[in-house]
C-alpha cells in the first residue's frame, strides 16, 4: 500500500491484521499441499486431518482434478447462464447419474448447480416452499420446514434463523420465519412437528459441525416414513457427509433412505473451487421456472470441468470403498485411544469421527496436535473432528493417528 500524506489510514484490528476477525485459526500458515500432506511457511510438513471440512475429500491437488481445471482454464471459464456451454449438460447428466438413483425413487432426477453450500441449502428451501404452494396446496406464505437442533446448514440470514448456536445467530436478527426445530435423532418429536403447512424436513443425516453426531439406526427410516405419510419432502444436507466421506456416495445410503432432494457442495469442487448443487425429484426442482432462481457463477464452465472430474473419481466406487476401509482402521485406533483413557468416547461413520477429549478443550487438543505435525479442528467444547482425505494411504493414516495419540498424551 502506498502511504499518502494526510490520507486516512485504513482501520486495522488490534492484531494488526487487515482481515475481519470472524475466524480464529490455529497458528500455522500453509504454503503448499499434496495429497494428505501440507507444508507450512517454516518448511514443516503436517498431515491434514480436516481436509477442508471434507472439501478436500480427494486430498490436496489431486492430479486428475488439477489436470481437468488446467485444461478448462485454457478453453473457457465462464459464460453465465445467459448462454449454455458445452460442459453444463454433461455435468448435470453425470451428477444425476451418480446421485439420481440414490434419491427420488422411481422418478427422474434433476440437477441445479450453485456455488457454495449455503446457496444449495437456500435453493432447496426455495424449491420446497414453491413446491408446497404450487403442488401441495399450502396457503400462501405459510410454509414451514422442520429442522433439527444442533444443525449446521451455512451462514446466510435465513439459514442462521434456524440455527441454535448462539455464536451463529446472536446479533443477526430479525430472523426468517417458517422453521421449527426438534431434537436430532427423535423421530416422534419430528413427526409431531409436521402439520398441514409443512413442506419439508431438512436434516444433515450425520451432524458434522455438531461433533459428527450419528443418529440411531431407525431414525432416518422413521423420518422418511413420516414424510411419506404427510406428503412432506425429505431434504438431506449432504454437503459434508456426501461424496464418499461415510464410505458411501451419500450418508443416507447407510440406512437405505432416499431423500427427495439432496444438497451437495464441499467435495464437489474437488478442493479447487466452490461447486454446489441440489439434486432431486424432477417434479420438485421443476417448479423453478426461468427467472425464478439463479446464480451468475452457478454451473460455470470451470466448475463443471472440475465437478465432472469429481464425479468420474466417484463413479467406480473405489474411493468410497477406501474410505470405508480406512474408516475401520480409524475405528481400531480410536478404540485403543479410549482404552488408554486418552479419549472419553467417539462417534464415527466411515472416515469421519468426532472425538471427545477428557480434559481441556478441543482447541487445546488441536494445538497439541499441531505441535506434533497433524492438523485437526475442534467443534464444540471438548470435541474435535477427524476427517482426513479419503485418499490417505494406510501408512499416512497410521502416522497421523500415532501423532494424535502423542499429542493427546502430552495433554494428560
Ligand atoms: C459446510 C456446510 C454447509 C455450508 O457450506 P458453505 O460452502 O460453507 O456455504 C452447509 N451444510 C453443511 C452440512 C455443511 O457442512
Amino acid at each position: 500500500m502506498t502511504a499518502v500524506a494526510g490520507a486516512a489510514t485504513p482501520s486495522r484490528s488490534a492484531s494488526g491484521s487487515a482481515l475481519a476477525p470472524n475466524y480464529a485459526p490455529l497458528p500455522v500458515t500453509l504454503v503448499a499441499g499434496e495429497g494428505a500432506w501440507v507444508t507450512d511457511d517454516a518448511g514443516r510438513r503436517h498431515l491434514d486431518l480436516l481436509a477442508g471440512y471434507s472439501a478436500l475429500n480427494f486430498g490436496h491437488r489431486h492430479p486428475a482434478l488439477v489436470a481437468a481445471a488446467h485444461a478448462q482454464l485454457d478453453r473457457l471459464t465462464l459464460t453465465s447462464r445467459a448462454f449454455d456451454h458445452d460442459l453444463l449438460e454433461p455435468f448435470a447428466r453425470a451428477l444425476a447419474g451418480l446421485v439420481g438413483p440414490l434419491v427420488a425413487p422411481g422418478r427422474d432426477a434433476l440437477v441445479l448447480p450453485m456455488n457454495t453450500g449455503a446457496e444449495a441449502v437456500e435453493t432447496a428451501i426455495k424449491a420446497a416452499r414453491k413446491w408446497g404452494y404450487e403442488v401441495k396446496g399450502v396457503p400462501a406464505d405459510r410454509a414451514t420446514v422442520v429442522v433439527a437442533h444442533g444443525n449446521f446448514h451455512g451462514r446466510t440470514t435465513t439459514i442462521v434463523s434456524f440455527s441454535d448456536d448462539p455464536d451463529a445467530r446472536d446479533g443477526f436478527g430479525p430472523f426468517t420465519p417458517g422453521f421449527r426445530a426438534v431434537p436430532f435423532g427423535d423421530a416422534a418429536a419430528l413427526r409431531a412437528a409436521i402439520d398441514e403447512t409443512t413442506v419439508a424436513v431438512l436434516l444433515e443425516p450425520v451432524q458434522g459441525e455438531h461433533g459428527v453426531v450419528v443418529p440411531p439406526a431407525d431414525y432416518l427410516p422413521s423420518v422418511r416414513a413420516a414424510c411419506d405419510e404427510a406428503d412432506v419432502l425429505l431434504v438431506a444436507d449432504e454437503i459434508q457427509s456426501g461424496l464418499g466421506r461415510t464410505g458411501r456416495t451419500l450418508a443416507c445410503e447407510t440406512w437405505g433412505v432416499r431423500p427427495d432432494l439432496v444438497t451437495l457442495g464441499k467435495a464437489l469442487g474437488g478442493g479447487i473451487l466452490p461447486v454446489s448443487a441440489v439434486v432431486g425429484r424432477a417434479d420438485v426442482l421443476g417448479v423453478l421456472t426461468a427467472g425464478t432462481h439463479g446464480s451468475t457463477f452457478g454451473g460455470n464452465a470451470l466448475a463443471c470441468a472440475v465437478g465432472l472430474a469429481v464425479v468420474d473419481l466417484l463413479s467406480p466406487g473405489d474411493v468410497q470403498a477406501a474410505a470405508a476401509e480406512r474408516g475401520r482402521e480409524l475405528g481400531t485406533w480410536l478404540d485403543a485411544l479410549v482404552a488408554d483413557g486418552l479419549l472419553t468416547g467417539y462417534r464415527r461413520l466411515g472416515l469421519w469421527a468426532g472425538l471427545d477429549v477428557p480434559h481441556g478443550t478441543g482447541r487445546a487438543a488441536c494445538e497439541a496436535m499441531l505441535r506434533e505435525g497433524v492438523l485437526a479442528k475442534d467443534t464444540h467444547g471438548r470435541t474435535l473432528r477427524v476427517a482426513p482425505p479419503l485418499t490417505i494411504t494406510p501408512d499416512d493414516l497410521a502416522e497421523a493417528l500415532a501423532r494424535t495419540a502423542r499429542a493427546l498424551r502430552s495433554l494428560g
